[in-house]
């Protein structure tokens, strides 16, 4: 794991504002102190595909990158799936060093994990082998206020934010967006320091209809719209050029035809193994006495999968050493995606496309978005692509908070930067 700390520049005058209070900051009279950072607005849109930009389909998203920051693509981490890569935009740790290394997960001591099962996503022990900027900044004595962003539910550490929504697929983009706007423009003394939104319009409408579908344009328009809207709200109370917004997706999204399913079942029979997940990223657990007939069916290449020992996949996914990674993983070609037999079938008699993620973050199918904007950028650059687990560096960096030991590095996104703090050796 790469440590890359975030220091220092401001440490004594951090240590001197946390030495004053807990709840808000209080200036000190030592001329060594800086003003408190700018708040921070963290955006994530699920699954826009970087090439979803620029199209017509998000102008003021497009506008606020042109006036700020923007990267030509950001790489997600392995594996491209939405809770992994959540956690890792906000701890700067690839999925193999957070413990959040799929979507569906199964642990020894806790069983198992399903985005839509709430009492896990809101048990801490699945977070807990890191910890997100929240927390820290809530540890500091900043306010934070989260909507329903990944792990945000959890008592990390025994912290959650001062503020969180949990996640709610009925409530509109616009109404979410609101409500932060609500909390960045309300009472001085309240507002939060770091504020997150999650929107997942985008990643709804890909997956029932494809990147390349109508359904996918019309929810861009909504959350631009979404976004849009903040931004004057902020704009109307004078906080828009004050605060450092980030705007982020967690993955693209891949164009999948009806017929390139395979049902699990035909890789490895349920009597020889337990699927612990399906889709694109297939985590196989050998059943007792059956390690090797299993190792022998699947390890390898076949028609639009390849599988590999846990400690073998390829060293650019940095994937493989976490005890909660099954012993096989098979990665589905692009394209392709691995179900339940039954529901394979269904796919099949689908007469339309659809999307999916979870491919080889390398594929420009799966390049996200970064998009940034505020006081510490400057205006007008554009970045050559970064990877994911860089963004919480610049998160601390913004926040000027001591980063914990992450695997990013500031390095990529110095060029956006008006000041960046003296390297830490
Ligand atoms: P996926 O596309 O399978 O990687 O997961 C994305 C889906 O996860 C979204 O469309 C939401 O339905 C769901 N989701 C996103 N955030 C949360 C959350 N904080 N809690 C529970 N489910 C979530
Ligand atoms: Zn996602
Ligand atoms: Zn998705």
């Amino acid at each position: 794991m790469r440590l890359s700390k975030i220091r220092a520049a401001w440490g004594l005058s951090l240590l001197l504002l946390t030495a004053c209070a807990t709840d808000h900051v209080v200036p000190s009279t030592s001329s060594t102190v800086q003003a408190p950072p700018a708040p921070v607005l963290l955006i994530s849109i699920d699954a826009l595909r970087a090439s979803y930009l620029g199209r017509g389909d998000t102008p003021r998203l497009d506008a606020l990158a042109r006036d700020g920051v923007r990267a030509q693509w950001m790489n997600p981490s392995y594996p491209a799936l939405t809770f992994p890569n959540h956690y890792t935009l906000v701890t700067g740790l690839r999925p193999d060093h957070h413990g959040v290394i799929h979507n569906s997960m199964r642990d020894e001591g806790l069983g198992d994990f399903k985005v839509s099962d709430t009492s896990a996503t809101g048990d801490a022990r699945w977070w807990s082998e890191a910890t997100p900027i929240w927390v820290t900044a809530e540890q500091h004595g900043m306010k934070t206020a989260i909507w329903a962003w990944p792990g945000s539910a959890a008592p990390i550490d025994g912290v959650r934010p001062g503020q969180y929504r949990l996640f709610d697929p009925k409530i509109p983009a616009a109404v979410r967006a609101d409500e932060v706007a609500g909390w960045l423009t309300g009472p001085a003394e309240q507002r939060p320091q770091l504020a997150a939104l999650y929107m997942e319009d985008v990643d709804e409408e890909g997956h029932s209809y494809g990147p390349d579908s109508q359904q996918v344009r019309d929810a861009l328009h909504r959350v631009d719209a979404a976004v849009g809207s903040l931004l004057d709200t902020l704009a109307a109370h004078g906080q828009l050029d004050k605060i450092n917004i980030v705007l982020v997706s967690d993955h693209g999204m891949a164009q999948v035809t009806p017929d390139r399913v395979i049902a699990v079942e035909d890789m490895v029979t349920m009597e020889e193994a337990t699927v612990v997940s399906v889709g694109q990223v297939v985590g196989v657990a050998p059943n007792a006495g059956f390690a090797s007939t299993v190792a022998k069916r699947l390890l390898g290449r076949h028609d639009h999968y390849t599988c590999w020992r846990k400690g073998e996949l390829p060293a650019r996914w940095h994937y493989g050493t976490n005890a909660r990674i099954p012993p096989i993983v098979c990665q589905m070609d692009e394209g392709w995606d691995a179900l339940p037999a039954e529901q394979a079938a269904k796919r099949r008699a689908l007469g339309h496309d659809r999307g999916s993620h979870g491919f080889d973050p390398a594929l420009a199918s799966m390049h996200a978005m970064f998009i940034a904007h505020g006081p510490a950028f400057r205006r007008g650059t554009v970045l050559p692509a970064f990877d994911n687990v860089d963004v919480y560096p610049l998160l601390a960096h913004l926040l000027q908070l001591q980063a914990e030991p992450n695997d990013g590095s500031l390095a990529p996104l110095a060029p956006a930067l008006k000041a960046i703090p003296t390297p830490q050796h």
